[in-house]
């Protein structure tokens, strides 16, 4: 069976093309600069390219080149669109109305789009994209959504709840909803499976860390509370946002600088972060590379950062009284093998006990990185979203 799985964003569309029987990736690329010029670059599992500027007024005509490339001409791996048997498509807001991985129909579409207001940036482009897919692909193939915040549903009322009048919940759905639901559910699973465990067994504390990153205590497999709330903005300190913060520092500073509600969220989202202590840059590895270099405020961002993750760890321990394993996972989590030990430094108390000589060096491979008689597993466990999204795809078309 082949999935085509699809990340639609305002401009871009990124897609995998997977082979469920073995579970490879056949193809994969990016339609970018659509609504402002157009680029495709796809790849196969053969190393054949197309890299090519297009036109891409929308999501359709980059829909149609994809259809184009994986169908005819050097890098081509299908001979019809009809060997596609599901599109699975990663939405970012479920909120609550899909708790689960759900099968698109006109009305889905509808309910994505009007909660496009509580993810402007992503929801609406989801649906042109969920539009254009049906229109272009076959209106017959079956397609698939599969929510950033749906694994996060199971969190109870007390943790998802804000202490603002109860009015602001119902009549305008502000609460915790939390993100990267998908990869914290892949990863989670993919560790009790490392470990031999039951997963319903375990208390396990996920660290997603990459340009966005988000913390999750993850109890009997369910996802019991997590770092990033009503948007990705809240939780840890991230590449350019500013994470957690005191609300009433957004009033003073907006009226300080004379911004408006959006320009504000602009600076929050865009500049704060890693980025905006250190003045040097967003990325993980600059800043590494600034540290140790001696550039103070770079050092003082990594150090906020692994404070915060510490923190997490710490809390989630006490929620859920107790701690089998922590893993780490996304572009930071996965390769930046001083942060994990720097955050495991110190834990002993909570049964935390790295490996050095294991960690050292160790990037984005599945690993335990934790000593023999650590009390806690601390795990190096790469995500791999496309195709958690894949195998729910299949799993649903499967038992339609
Ligand atoms: P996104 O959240 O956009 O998916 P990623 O998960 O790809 O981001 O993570 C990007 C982050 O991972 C960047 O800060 C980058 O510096 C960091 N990173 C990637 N590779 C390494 C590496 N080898 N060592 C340290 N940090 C790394």
């Amino acid at each position: 069976m082949k999935i085509l799985v699809i990340n639609a964003g305002s401009s871009s569309l990124k897609y995998q093309l997977l082979n469920m029987d073995d579970e490879s990736v056949i193809a994969k690329g990016n339609c970018d600069r659509i609504g402002i010029g157009g680029h495709i670059k796809h790849t196969t599992f053969e190393g054949k390219t197309v890299d090519v500027d297009c036109d891409f007024p929308t999501h359709t005509e980059a829909f149609e080149k994809l259809v184009e490339v994986l169908t005819t001409g050097d890098a081509a791996v299908l001979k019809s669109m009809d060997e596609i048997s599901a599109v699975g498509h990663r939405v970012v807001q479920g909120a609550e109305i899909f708790n689960k991985t759900t099968l698109v129909t006109d009305e889905v579409i509808q309910q994505i789009d009007d909660l496009s207001e509580l993810a402007p940036v992503h929801n609406h482009p989801h649906a042109l994209a969920l539009r254009a897919c049906k229109k272009v692909i076959s209106e017959s193939t079956p397609q698939v959504a599969v929510f950033d915040t749906a694994f996060h549903q199971t969190m109870p009322e007390k943790a998802f709840m804000y202490g603002l009048p109860y009015e602001c919940y119902e009549k305008y759905h502000v609460r915790k909803y939390g993100f990267h639901g998908t990869s914290h559910r892949f990863v989670s699973q993919a560790l009790a499976d490392a470990m031999g465990k039951d997963i319903k067994d375990l208390k396990i504390v996920s660290c997603h860390l990459g340009n966005g990153s988000s913390i999750t205590a993850v109890e009997g497999g369910k996802s019991i509370d997590t770092s990033m709330g009503f948007t990705p903005l809240d939780g840890l300190l991230m590449g350019t946002r500013c994470g957690a913060i005191d609300a009433s520092a957004v009033t003073y500073v907006a009226k300080k600088l004379g911004y408006s509600p959006d320009e504000m969220s602009d600076y929050m989202n865009k500049k704060s972060g890693l980025l905006g202590v250190s003045g040097v840059s967003s990325d993980n590895r600059d800043l590494t590379a600034a540290a140790h270099e001696g550039n103070k405020r770079a050092i003082l961002a990594g150090e906020m950062l692994r404070y915060e993750i510490k923190k997490h760890i710490g809390s989630y321990a006490a929620i859920m009284n107790g701690l089998d394993a922590v893993l780490f996972t996304g572009g930071i989590g996965e390769n930046s093998y001083d942060l994990r030990s720097d955050v495991c430094r110190d834990m002993d108390y909570l049964g935390i006990k790295l490996d050095e000589k294991v960690n050292d060096g160790l990037c984005g491979k599945l690993a335990k990185i934790s000593a023999p008689d650590s009390k806690v597993e601390v795990w190096v466990v790469p995500t791999n979203e496309e195709l958690l999204i894949a195998r729910d795809t299949k799993a649903l078309v499967e038992n339609k």
